[in-house]
């Protein structure tokens, strides 16, 4: 992904994260989680948080 700035494809960060695992009552879901951050030292978002984060629902497989 570019940084919508200055247009240089930028760093990703990648962790991964669990939705509803408080409860039995909702289903767990792991998610992915990218996120973006501009590598661009003349950039304005340089430095600063992540400029984009996109979430991909991991499927689970039972063992
Ligand atoms: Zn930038």
């Amino acid at each position: 992904m570019l940084c919508p700035l200055c247009k240089v494809e930028m760093r990703v960060e990648s962790h991964t994260a669990v939705v509803g695992d408080d409860s039995p009552l909702t289903e767990t879901q792991v998610m992915l989680v990218q996120e973006f951050f501009c590598r661009n030292p003349q950039c304005e978002r340089y430095g600063g948080g992540c400029v984009d984060r996109v979430t991909h629902p991991v499927p689970l497989i039972r063992l």
